[in-house]
C-alpha cells in the first residue's frame, strides 16, 4: 500500500508519473498504481527500490543473455569511450569495434552469412532487411518483386516498418496505413490452431499457406519471406519439425528470399548461436539484437548471405539506408566483448547440453500437471505456456479475463519476472542460469501458477 511504500519508491514513482511516457503501457493505469522502480541486478537478480530480490525469467526483453554485471562488459564500454565515444561508419571510414565486431559476428552466423551491416534496435534491423531486399530485387532488374510476406502474430518490431511487417493485431490498432507491400499467412501454432491434425500434417498446411500465398500475388511480385525460426513475442510459439523444411523449399521454388528475424532466438537462446541453425533454416539475410550486446548498449545488426551482399557491392552506387550510430564503437565493443565471452565461456554448449535441456525438463516437472497448464513448449533457455480453463477439453480463457496479466502480477509479486502474452506465459531467463536457479525458478512459477487458480 502507499503507507507501507518507501520514501525513495514513492518520490520516483511520483517523478516517473509526472513525465514518463512508457512504451507498450497503458501509462494512465500505470501512474496509479505506480511503476515498479528496478535499481540494480547480478547474475540472474534484479532488486527494486523497495529491497525485494528477483528471479529475472526474461533477461530484460529476452536479451541480458549473459547476465547483469558482468564488468568485463562495463570495462569495455568505458574504455572504448575514453579512446573514440563516437564516429560514424558512413562515408569512406570505419573504426576498429565495427570492423572487429562485423568479422567476430561472421566467426558465429551460418555458413555464407559474412557481411554485417549495423543499426541500433531489432526493429531498425527488419527496416534494413525490408529495404535491402528490395533493393537487392531492383539491382536485378526487377524492382516489382518487392512484396514481403510474414506470419500473423510474428513480431518484426514497432518502427513503421517492423510493425507494418509484423502480425499482432495489438501493433495495427493506429488505423493508418504502414509500408505497403506486405502480405501476412498464417502462424505454425500447433497447439492453438491445428485441429485434429498431427504436427507434420499442420507443419505441411502452414507451409502450403506461403505457397497459396506466392501463387495468389504472383511469384514474380515477391521479394521475400521473413519469420522468426521461433516466434517470441507471439507467446513462444515452436513450429512443427518440418516446417522451416517445407518453407524453405517452396521459397526456392519460386525464387523467394528467406530471411530469418533473429533478434531473440540468436546468440544462444535456442542452444546454437542462432536459431536457424536449430531449425536448419539456411537464411538468405538474418536480424539480430539483443543478445548481441547482452542489452548492455543498444546495437543491432543484418548479416547478410553472398547472394546479397556480392550484388551490392557489385552495384557500384550507394546503398542509401543507416542510421548515424549504425556500429557506434562503444556498443560495438561491448558487443565484440560479449561474442568473446560467450565463446570462452563455451555458453552455446552449455545452453544446448546441459542447462537448456534441464530447464525444458524442470519446467515440465513443474508445471505439466497443473490445472492451468495446457502445453509447454520450448527449445533450450525459450518456453511458451498455453494456460488453459479446461485441459481436457482443451478450453482456453476468455481473453477479456485476462488470465496471463493475473498470473504475471503473482509472479511480479512473488519475486519472479515471467511474461504474459494474452494466456500464454513466456520465459527467456538469462543462458547463465545455474541449476539451483532453475529449480528456484520452476517452484516459484509453480506457486504463482497456483495463486492463479
Ligand atoms: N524482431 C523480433 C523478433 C523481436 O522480438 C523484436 C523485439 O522484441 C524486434 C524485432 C524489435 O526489436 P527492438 O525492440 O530492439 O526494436
Amino acid at each position: 500500500s502507499e503507507q507501507n511504500k518507501n520514501a525513495v519508491t514513492a518520490d520516483y514513482q511520483a517523478l516517473d508519473a509526472s513525465h514518463h511516457l512508457h512504451p507498450f503501457t497503458n501509462t494512465g493505469a500505470l501512474n496509479k498504481k505506480g511503476a515498479r522502480i528496478i535499481t540494480h541486478g547480478e547474475g540472474v537478480y534484479l532488486w527494486d527500490s523497495e529491497g525485494q530480490k528477483i528471479l529475472d525469467g526474461m533477461a530484460g526483453l529476452w536479451c541480458v543473455n549473459m547476465g547483469y554485471g558482468r564488468q568485463e562488459l562495463v570495462e569495455a564500454s568505458y574504455e572504448q569511450m575514453k579512446k573514440l565515444p563516437f564516429y560514424n561508419t558512413f562515408f569512406q571510414t570505419t573504426h576498429m569495434p565495427a570492423a572487429e565486431l562485423a568479422q567476430e559476428i561472421a566467426s558465429v552466423t551460418p555458413e555464407g552469412l559474412d557481411h554485417i551491416f549495423f543499426a541500433n534496435s531489432g526493429s531498425e534491423a527488419v527496416d534494413t532487411i525490408i529495404r535491402m531486399v528490395r533493393q537487392y530485387w531492383a539491382i536485378k532488374g526487377k524492382p516489382y518483386k518487392n512484396i514481403i510476406i510474414s506470419r500473423e502474430n510474428a513480431y518484426h518490431g514497432s518502427t513503421v516498418g517492423g510493425a507494418s511487417l509484423g502480425g499482432m493485431s495489438g501493433m495495427h490498432k493506429q488505423g493508418a496505413p504502414g509500408v505497403g507491400g506486405i502480405e501476412r499467412i498464417r502462424q505454425p501454432y500447433w497447439y492453438g490452431e491445428a485441429g485434429d491434425m498431427s504436427e507434420e500434417e499442420f507443419g505441411i498446411a502452414c507451409a502450403q499457406a506461403l505457397e497459396e500465398k506466392i501463387l495468389a500475388v504472383g511469384p514474380d511480385n515477391v521479394a521475400c519471406f521473413i519469420g522468426e525460426p521461433i516466434q517470441g513475442a507471439g507467446g513462444v510459439i515452436v513450429p512443427p519439425a518440418n516446417y522451416w523444411g517445407e518453407i524453405q523449399k517452396i521459397c526456392q521454388k519460386y525464387d523467394i528470399l528467406v530471411a530469418a528475424d533473429e533478434v531473440i532466438c540468436g546468440f544462444g537462446r535456442t542452444g546454437s548461436w542462432f536459431g536457424s541453425q536449430t531449425f536448419d533454416i539456411k537464411p538468405d539475410i538474418m536480424s539480430m539484437a539483443k543478445g548481441l550486446s547482452s542489452g548492455y548498449l543498444p546495437i543491432s545488426a543484418v548479416a547478410v548471405g553472398e547472394r546479397i551482399s556480392s550484388a551490392l557491392i557489385e552495384h557500384d552506387d550507394d546503398f542509401n539506408h543507416g542510421f548515424t550510430y549504425s556500429g557506434h564503437p562503444a556498443a560495438a565493443a561491448v558487443a565484440l566483448k560479449n561474442i568473446q565471452l560467450m565463446k570462452e565461456e563455451n555458453i552455446v554448449d552449455y545452453v544446448a547440453n546441459d542447462i537448456g535441456p534441464y530447464f525444458q525438463q524442470k519446467l515440465r516437472e513443474a508445471l505439466a500437471d497443473h490445472p492451468l497448464t495446457g502445453h509447454i513448449e520450448g527449445t533450450g533457455l525459450v518456453a511458451g505456456i498455453a494456460l488453459v480453463k479446461d485441459k481436457e477439453k482443451k478450453e482456453f480463457f476468455p481473453s477479456d479475463l485476462d488470465i496471463g496479466y493475473i498470473c504475471r502480477e503473482h509472479c511480479f509479486n512473488n519475486g519472479l519476472i515471467m511474461r504474459a502474452v494474452g494466456s500464454r506465459m513466456v520465459l527467456s531467463p538469462p543462458l547463465v542460469i545455474t541449476h539451483a536457479e532453475v529449480d528456484e525458478l520452476c517452484e516459484k512459477a509453480r506457486l504463482c501458477f497456483d495463486l492463479t487458480l
